[in-house]
């Protein structure tokens, strides 16, 4: 993968909250000393009552158990909103821009969100939910789905967020498993100019679900809806009585924050389960510390609130760090390829962190639709949610950041609650491709299949050996399935899933889900590489590589690519892109099938579905496993009509 290194750029190394030296003497006294380190890094937040105890953590059968800070008692809202009233009531907490250009921004201050959150905390109070108690959240892109998370917190019920582009199915599944009898939602989301039927598609959802008995429903549209009578509450309505006092609930650690069910790439979505004081902490600590943050600047998060990029770094991390954070309600393409730097000039945004899907969707669309625009207020940049190709990254860094802003890529999963492994920008020389190095209080390793420890530049299974702060405690009602999933393949060890290779300066270079690794004539190899290599084509845009049966080799290489806008594929391209692989990689790596798409199966966050593919390229496609968190099922009916011909 890419040669390059990227120095840090003097400026940042001179002004970052951490440079190369202090990254390395922090990192070594939070591993070295954890209790130390965290005792310290703890009372970044407003606790109620001081903690004593710090880690009580063992990945190990015997006494497995997962805590942190657990004699401390917190409140997360109290910590995003009530404790910077005094020092910056009228600062601009929430900045919201809607999907459309038709309809004015909104700049929501820390006392209006106060106030907002107080109000609706009440008003579910007046729905009789109580602490503890599941809601789930299926609302678009606007403030109001901040308001709800945030009221949850505060009476210290469980959110369950449930991204507003799921079928009534999936929904219906997701109130099921979290046994939640409250709702909240909108008529109709707007998103790249379409209406999505949300009440509709809760009411479709909840006649499979009839233990819940309340639905509060916010205007977005107008639209007209269905509305049951007791069941049902306009949200103006609702608030409009309700007192802007609510005191913030007095939590435990470990108590419970949010539920979220993971993207969905490999499997069945598993609902991960957060608690409060060791999440918190870890959110606004790698906020702070991998955006450089300071107090005051705009930044913006362009991942949805349905996916955990969304809690940690469009409402929590930064809202408990007094950020101005932008919540975006649209898509990067509507309603042209311009909109996301518009909003940044718009906003004069200083730091900017989307995802690699975008940025390859973007790329496609040609340089004139960032180039047009100034982009002179960005400092930084960030990615996350899949591998970035490094020529996408290259991309992004010289036409985006016009060669000026480092990027953060940052690795990390719902599971982790927040980053895990992250270049720190004062701090982290970068290379194109590769998430660098671990963030305070992360220990990484590499092992092979049985378990052994790999030493030095090699190739392996991603586990880490120790807690952090942020770690996910259990999969919702399924403690078994927790510690099955993630502590039960390497004893001792929380297993990633993913595959990485560690290079000779100890930076990491995620290579795909370890489902997805690939055995050509008994070679190993990750899904990122060939993809990367066929990114870095001209001519195409996105790929998806996944193993095939091969008589000969025992796996061949299918490859799934789509092309930059302009192009059309043909014959002559599908050899050029095999010589072009064989070339970049090695004859190794010769791609067996390259099959053009139009689009690739992704989840609702963006991700490739190999999964799926895997089963075309296995010619199995009787039952494609769970697709309840496909984004667009017509992408996959579409592959399975243009199947080549296999030979
Ligand atoms: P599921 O667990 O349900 O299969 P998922 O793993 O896609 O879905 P998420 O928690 O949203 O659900 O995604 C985490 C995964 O995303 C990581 O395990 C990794 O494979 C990938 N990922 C995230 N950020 C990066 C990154 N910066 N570089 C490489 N891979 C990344
Ligand atoms: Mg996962």
């Amino acid at each position: 993968m890419g040669e390059a290194v990227y120095p840090v750029p003097a400026q940042w190394a001179a002004n970052a909250l951490v440079d190369e030296a202090r990254y390395f003497e922090m990192y070594r006294q939070s591993v070295e000393d954890p209790e130390g380190f965290w005792a310290e890094h703890g009372k970044r937040l407003d606790w109620i009552r001081p903690f004593t105890k710090v880690k009580n953590t063992s990945f190990h059968e015997a006494d497995f158990g997962i805590r942190w800070f657990e004699d401390g008692t917190l409140n997360l809202s109290a910590n995003c909103l009530d404790r910077h009233l005094a020092t910056r009531g009228d600062q601009v907490a929430i900045l919201w821009e809607p999907d459309g250009l038709d309809e004015p921004h909104r700049a929501i201050t820390y006392r209006e969100l106060h106030e907002d959150v107080c109000r609706f905390a009440n008003l579910l109070k007046s729905r009789g939910v109580k602490r503890g108690e599941r809601v789930t959240i299926y609302l678009p892109m606007v403030p109001e789905a901040a308001v709800a998370m945030l009221a949850c917190a505060r009476i210290g019920a469980i959110h369950s967020i449930v991204f507003a582009g799921f079928s009534p199915d999936a929904l219906a599944g997701r109130i099921i498993d979290c046994d939640s009898r409250i709702v909240l939602t909108a008529d109709e989301g707007l998103r790249g100019g379409r209406k999505v039927p949300l009440k509709a598609n809760v009411d479709e959802a909840l006649q499979q679900c009839p233990g819940v008995d309340s639905v509060i429903v916010l205007r977005r549209t107008g639209a007209s809806v269905n509305v049951v009578e007791g069941r049902d509450v306009d949200w103006a309505t609702g608030i409009a009585a309700q007192s802007v006092e609510c005191a913030p609930e007095e939590m435990g650690a470990e108590d419970p924050l949010f539920i979220l069910y993971t993207s969905g790439s490999t499997g069945k979505p598993k609902g991960v389960l957060h608690t409060t004081g060791g999440y918190s902490v870890w959110a606004s600590m790698t906020h702070q510390y991998v955006f450089d943050y300071r107090p005051g600047q705009i930044y913006w998060c362009a991942a949805d609130i349905g996916w955990v990029t969304g809690h940690s770094y469009v409402v929590y991390g930064p809202l408990m760090n007094g950020a101005t954070t932008v919540m975006f309600e649209g898509v990067p393409n509507f309603p042209d390829p311009s909109r996301f730097w518009q909003v940044v000039d718009k906003f004069q945004v200083e730091i900017f962190y989307g995802a690699p899907t975008a940025l390859r969707a973007l790329m496609r669309e040609g340089d004139e639709w960032v180039t047009k625009t100034s982009r002179q207020s960005l400092r930084l940049l960030g990615s996350v949610g899949e591998p970035i190709n490094p020529e996408a990254w290259e991309w992004y860094h010289k036409v985006v950041g016009d060669s000026r802003c480092p990027i953060v890529d940052t690795w990390w999963q719902t599971e982790t609650g927040a980053a895990m492994i992250t270049p720190l920008p004062g701090a982290t020389p970068l290379k194109p491709g590769s998430a660098s190095r671990p963030f305070f209080g992360v220990k990484p390793a590499l092992v092979d299949n049985d378990g052994t420890f790999l030493e030095g530049a090699t190739d392996g299974c991603l586990v880490i050996t120790d807690s952090w702060p942020g770690q996910m405690r259990t999969v919702w009602g399924d403690h078994e399935r927790f510690f099955q999933t993630y502590f039960s393949t390497f004893k001792g060890l929380y297993f990633t899933g993913d595959g990485c290779r560690r290079d000779e300066d100890g930076y990491h270079w995620i290579t795909g889900r370890i489902d997805d690794v690939i055995n050509v004539s008994g070679h190993r190899m990750g899904t990122a590489e060939i993809e990367s290599a066929l990114v870095a084509h001209a001519k195409v845009a996105e790929a998806a590589v996944v193993g095939m049966p091969h008589d000969i080799k025992g796996q061949g290489i299918y490859a799934f690519v789509t092309c930059n806008a302009e192009v059309q594929p043909d014959e002559a391209l599908r050899k050029e892109l095999i010589q072009w692989v064989r070339h970049e990689i090695g004859p190794i790596a010769t791609p067996d099938v390259i099959q053009f798409a139009p689009g690739l199966p992704k989840t609702r966050s963006g991700k490739i579905m190999r999964r799926i593919l895997r089963k075309i390229g296995e010619n199995d496609v009787s039952n494609l496993g769970d697709t309840s968190t496909l984004a667009d099922p017509s992408v996959v009916d579409n592959l399975l009509a243009n199947r080549p011909q296999l030979a």
